[in-house]
């Protein structure tokens, strides 16, 4: 069970540590000694139950999640989670105010775009209240506008709940911080996508209502999605009146994404992928053996930095899209200006092992993504190469 160390920058699923796999396999085989693999017993289970209550209890500890919060694992990734959020928001604010509300997003990129017309597309009351594009010199996603420039648009509207993308990984754009003018307000529940951001860096969860964030980048394999959400909004989503609901044509949700419903059978209401869940675990555990959070913090600080400013040193040979108040530390997106060495970059990149560079179809060029565990050492590698390349072809 031995490799390489890899030095892969694809956007996920992503690389993940190697002695978590090299663990996640044994168990896949023989898990505990029991004679049986970890996705071979049953998800209700004591094995099994004990993997959910110890990939809660490491999550709790790694973010801090204060106990105004409840986690919970469900099947499914990213798109699952925001195609998810609307019905079961909005019927926890008809339980508070017994009326309709109205669903807001943010679009700063792909992915909150896409959620925006998901939305749309299952007929709940959604609205833009900003697209940064409207307020872009290029008309294009790349920056995040002040607060003061789209803040009045929230005040005295009902609103279920306030939904961004914390880090749009096709773009490359990342919220420096959560928009004030939302964490501050008490009646607005803000709903954030952390696909691509979670676990790396320290954040305060007691701002946000939801979190949701497809595992297959810091957190594990594709297949689950983790939820951390107010408790508060759970009861509100149970208290709603089915007759409201129906008069006010509310939809139901699915009921496997029905989240109270999830919550009260401890994620496991049907079968939960637990081999998935234990790789996740493992991902936990080993975050917290090296320092947690603050450690991961700093690395993935230093990472970006490093790159950032090695193609920032070479404004002639490499073109970065993104406002530097909102670049990613997740995903460096960057350009060759002259486009016609683009195969030749991926080429020499690819003979050093450097991989998964290319950028996402839709914006062309290339993206190397930074994750959890991409360490100092592997980026420093990318950074020898971007230097090398500039200066053998500028
Ligand atoms: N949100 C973000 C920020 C993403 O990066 C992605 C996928 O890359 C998704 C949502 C969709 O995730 P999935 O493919 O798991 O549905």
């Amino acid at each position: 069970l031995e490799r390489e160390e890899p030095s892969h920058f694809g956007a996920g699923p992503a690389q993940l540590p190697t002695c978590v796999l090299q663990q996640a396999a044994k168990d896949l085989v023989n898990y505990k000694n029991l004679g049986l693999g970890i996705g071979e017993i049953s998800h209700r289970s004591k094995d099994a139950t004990q993997v959910i209550e110890d990939g809660k209890r490491h999550l709790r500890e790694l973010m801090d999640i204060p106990d105004t919060h409840e986690v919970f694992f469900m099947q499914g990734g990213g798109t699952t989670g925001f195609s998810s959020l609307g019905t079961n928001l909005l019927r926890g604010y008809v339980g508070k105010t017994g009326r309709v509300g109205t669903c807001g997003y943010l679009v700063t990129g792909s992915w909150s775009e896409k959620a925006f017309e998901e939305a749309q597309r299952l007929r709940l009351p959604a609205e833009v209240v900003f697209d940064s594009r409207e307020f872009d010199t290029e008309k294009k996603f790349g920056s995040i506008p002040e607060e003061s420039q789209w803040s009045a648009r929230v005040q005295g509207k009902k609103y279920a709940y306030v939904y961004l993308c914390e880090n749009e990984t096709v773009h490359g754009v990342e919220w420096p911080q959560l928009p004030r003018c939302l964490v501050e307000d008490d009646d607005v529940e803000l709903v954030a996508d952390l696909s691509s951001d979670i676990l790396s860096r320290e954040i305060d969860v007691s701002q946000y209502g939801v979190i949701m964030a497809g595992a297959q980048k810091n957190i594990g394999l594709a297949g689950l999605t983790v939820y951390i959400i107010k408790k508060s909004i759970l009861k509100n989503i149970a208290a709603a009146d089915e007759e409201i609901l129906n008069e006010l044509g509310i939809p139901v949700t699915p009921i496997a994404f029905d989240y109270p419903t999830v919550v009260k059978n401890n994620s496991a209401y049907n079968t939960i992928p637990i081999f998935t869940l234990h790789v996740m675990d493992l991902v936990f555990q080993h975050l917290l053996k090296k320092g947690g959070l603050p450690q991961q913090t700093i690395e993935n600080k230093q990472k970006a930095k490093l790159l950032y400013e090695a193609l920032d040193a070479y404004p002639e040979f490499y073109r970065l899209p993104v406002a530097k108040n909102c670049r990613s530390s997740m995903n460096v997106v960057f350009t060759l200006v002259d486009s016609s060495l683009d195969d030749q970059f991926l080429k020499d990149a690819a003979a050093q092992r450097l991989t998964g560079l290319k950028g996402h179809r839709s914006v062309g060029g290339f993206r190397a993504s930074l994750y959890n565990a991409l360490t100092v050492a592997t980026v420093e590698r990318l950074v020898q190469f971007v230097k090398a390349f500039a200066e053998e072809h500028k």
